[in-house]
């Protein structure tokens, strides 16, 4: 852990949205901090390995599932219908109670349909053990969860993940999307999986969508959604509700079409 003490009391959950270019707002992204007492608040990269460590990657899945779930049911009943998307580790993933926990979390939140929870995963679980990562999964489907397939292209088998796991949504990771306006190339591979994802009857959202020219080509392509600092930065939850409300308006006025 890079020379940062993790303390379980001092982690905390921002959230980014995302939007549906056809029906606004319609999830946000979980994303951890650690709320350091010199630092300030400091995102994953700077405690990685304590997210890649088996033992402590259980505690801290348990605690981004709770506390993720609490929060989304809070919204659910203020009105507010938000899909809440949670990062799941691989060691966590691959943890033998790791549908325990899952489920353990649905039935502490039952205001909160576990089809408005999707699971985002990379493919390092899958790359440990195939068969252990396709069997969660399929058992995390019938609990009626969501999943993502997250950073999608970036590893070495992103055709065969996408073949062989049961995935409802597919997020185009921001290397692909980085450079769309100017290489034709990254423009080309884009629109391939947007349309592969079509075909497949999958969800599609881009990330790192980080200007308004950005969004303006990916809605072109007929990305479905889009989740970036162009359309909103993480924030904390109780902005939110905020947010949703001013998006709202602000597309009713027309004063933006989109971000
Ligand atoms: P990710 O799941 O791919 O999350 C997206 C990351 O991209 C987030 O970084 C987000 O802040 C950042 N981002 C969003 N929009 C933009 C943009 O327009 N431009 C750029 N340059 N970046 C953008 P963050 O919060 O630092 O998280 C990094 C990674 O840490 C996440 O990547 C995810 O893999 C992991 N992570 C975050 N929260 C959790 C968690 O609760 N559990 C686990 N296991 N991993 C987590
Ligand atoms: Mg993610
Ligand atoms: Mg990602
Ligand atoms: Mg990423």
């Amino acid at each position: 852990m890079t020379g940062v003490a993790l303390n379980q009391e001092r982690l905390l959950l921002h959230y980014q949205p995302v939007v549906d270019i056809a029906k606004g707002p319609v999830a946000v992204e979980a994303l951890l901090r650690l709320n350091h007492s010199e630092r300030g608040l400091l995102p994953p990269a700077a405690f990685a390995s304590a997210l890649d460590a088996p033992r402590l990657a259980r505690r801290i899945g348990c605690f981004v599932l709770e506390s993720a779930l609490t929060q989304a049911e809070t919204w659910h009943r203020q009105g507010l219908p938000l899909r809440v998307s949670v990062n799941v580790s691989t060691y966590h993933l691959l943890d033998q109670e790791f549908l325990s926990d899952l489920q353990m979390a649905l039935d502490a939140h039952t205001d909160l349909p576990a089809s408005a929870v999707e699971i985002e995963i990379t493919e390092t679980a899958p790359l440990l053990d195939f068969a252990k990562a396709q069997k969660t999964l399929l058992a995390c489907n019938r609990l009626g969860v969501r999943i993502a397939l997250d950073d999608f292209g970036t590893g070495n088998a992103s055709l065969t993940y996408l073949q062989k796991l049961p995935a409802q949504t597919i997020k185009i990771d921001q290397s692909f999307v980085r450079n769309i306006l100017h290489d034709p190339k990254d423009h080309a591979i884009v629109a391939g999986v947007v349309t592969s994802a079509n075909l497949l009857g999958l969800l599609v959202v881009a990330e790192g969508v980080e200007t308004t020219e950005h969004a303006a080509l990916l809605t072109q392509l007929q990305c479905h959604c889009l989740q970036g600092y162009a359309i909103a930065r993480p924030m904390a939850p109780k902005l939110i509700p905020g947010w949703v409300t001013q998006y709202n308006v602000q597309s009713y006025h027309g004063r933006r079409s989109l971000p």
